[in-house]
């Protein structure tokens, strides 16, 4: 019997008494590597008790105190980088290198979250009347929820419940069904790092633990990261209970090039950004624009793409790993044939990728189409796997209009040796993070991870200040010290004297 993963209640790890169980596999072999409970409703509302009990305590914990466990816990999961990156792996089928990676941004966040003492200072203005002062701190909001999705299995939760933690709040996480493992490592070297019981809860299972979580009045603040569908459901559903939400969809990332750029630079940026975690990134590069004489590259970036290839995630040589799932390449195939159905030229057809020391993989091959046009299905859905797509244009302006008229704006990208180019871009783009000459332009987190339109719905976005604005509610206090020797009448306008 495979491990059976356990929940995170009141800081014990405890086994499922659910009878709904799903089976997680690696993705490269199909061996099951764990059962998965589906979490009962009683241990969903256990998972929510303990972190409501917990709250009462910890939002009275000195915020040096709060700081000092990110500290510990940064230099824990420092520690245990490689495990976790080699746990991560088996889960995902990710390299080595990008799985160490995934990690690593997770770590990122975590540092920044051990800077909540200066994050969550107030503002201070004295006499804002004759003998009145005013000021604002920050307060916790209370539990807090976080879903995520199978990409980024240590990064995306580390966005969410340490900054979530060390601003006040308690936390119950719900990680993608898909890969579990790392979420559940990340918790047990929480625990370690002296994180007091209740504070973080782990339950597992699919859309409908979400749901019994997402409308469990005890949760006050909701954080998901998965596609457009469920994120779309999440936002409506939790804000009709008027709760706070921030809702990170999916994506079709542009990368626009421009004639005057470094040409072999673009080309490998490209290749990279599209077919790096075989295109299951939500900053994934799905369409390069080549702009004016840009066309002439194609077939250049077609033997660049021809080049990489997908293998398992110890093979030094393998460009990317498998999809995540046989459902996953099932999509992604129906997409590529939906693509020449429509009349996309299919230049590199990866649906028949063999990689012979692992047969049974969800292997998919790089995959490029040209001669797309905007009402294809191939552009107007999320692919999510190693395919990309080449359309062209004339000019900057067109290329512009082109990104813009697409539904989302998570990320893109513009490659030029032109400043005026590149600003225009920055300045003229509705997408909420570019990258100039830098293709996968996602912020560290100091700043905030900011998509826009069809990318995000919500106010507050991921990490840096907007983040710990998003698990924090300002209090603003207004006092005024009678002196007792002047005594004056009712005041009785608004007017504060
Ligand atoms: P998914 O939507 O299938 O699942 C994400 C999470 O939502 C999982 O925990 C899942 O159990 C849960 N879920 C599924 N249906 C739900 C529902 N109806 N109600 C509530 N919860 C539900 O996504 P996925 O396949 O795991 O992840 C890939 C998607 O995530 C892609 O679309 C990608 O673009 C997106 N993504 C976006 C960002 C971003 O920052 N914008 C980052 C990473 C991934």
């Amino acid at each position: 019997m495979a491990y059976q993963v356990p929940l995170l209640i009141n800081g014990n790890m405890v086994q499922s008494h659910t009878k709904q169980w799903l089976e997680v596999t690696n993705p490269a072999t199909q061996d099951v590597i764990a059962h998965l409970p589906c979490a009962t409703g009683d241990e969903v509302r256990l998972a929510v008790v303990a972190a409501k009990a917990a709250f009462t305590k910890w939002r009275r914990v000195p915020v040096p105190e709060r700081a000092r466990l990110m500290l510990r816990y940064q230099a824990l999961l420092k520690e245990q980088h490689d495990e976790l990156a080699r746990l991560l792996c088996k889960d995902t089928g990710k390299t080595l290198e990008d799985a160490r990676g995934d990690v690593w941004r997770g770590i990122e966040v975590v540092e920044q979250a051990a800077h909540v003492a200066s994050l969550t200072m107030g503002e201070t203005q004295a006499e804002v009347a004759t003998g009145v002062d005013c000021y604002s701190f920050s307060q916790p909001l209370g539990v807090c929820l976080g879903i995520t999705p199978f990409n980024f299995p240590a990064m995306i939760p580390l966005w969410m419940f340490p900054l979530a933690i060390a601003c006040g709040n308690a936390f119950v996480l719900k990680p993608s069904e898909q890969d579990p493992l790392v979420p559940m490592e990340l918790a047990k070297l929480f625990r370690e790092a002296g994180a007091p019981d209740g504070l973080l809860n782990v339950v597992h299972g699919g859309a409908e633990v979400a749901e019994q979580l997402l409308t469990h009045e005890d949760i006050v603040a909701v954080s998901f990261v998965g596609s457009v569908g469920a994120g779309r459901h999440v936002y409506r559903t939790a804000t009709d209970r008027l709760k706070r939400v921030q809702v990170f969809a999916g994506a079709k990332n542009h990368m626009v090039v421009m004639p005057d750029a470094n040409k072999q630079q673009a080309i490998n940026n490209l290749v990279g950004a599209s077919v790096g975690a075989a295109g299951q990134r939500c900053m994934a590069i799905s369409v390069g624009v080549l702009v004016g004489e840009a066309k002439a590259w194609l077939a250049e970036i077609k033997e660049a793409l021809a080049k990489v290839r997908p293998g398992a995630w110890n093979d030094p040589k393998a460009g990317y790993g498998p999809l995540i799932s046989q459902a996953a390449k099932k999509r992604v195939l129906g997409l590529i044939e939906a693509g020449k159905r429509e009349g996309a030229d299919c230049l590199l057809d990866g649906s028949n990728c063999i990689v012979s020391d692992h047969p049974d993989g969800n292997w998919v091959g790089p995959t490029l189409f040209a001669g797309v046009t905007p009402t294809m299905r191939i552009y107007t859905e999320e692919i999510f796997g190693p395919v990309l797509l080449l359309m062209t244009v004339d000019s900057l302006d067109e290329a512009i209009a082109l990104v813009n008229a697409n539904p989302y704006g998570n990320g893109t990208s513009i490659f030029t040796a032109s400043g005026a180019a590149a600003r225009k871009y920055q300045q003229e783009s509705q997408v909420g993070q570019v990258g100039i000459n830098v293709p996968v332009p996602v912020p560290l987190p100091f700043f905030s991870f900011t998509g826009w339109r069809g990318s995000f719905y919500g106010d507050l976005h991921a990490y840096g200040k907007q983040g710990v604005r998003f698990y924090t509610e300002t209090k603003t206090v207004t006092s005024r010290w009678f002196d007792d020797e002047v005594v004056t009448g009712p005041n009785l306008s608004i007017h504060l004297k």
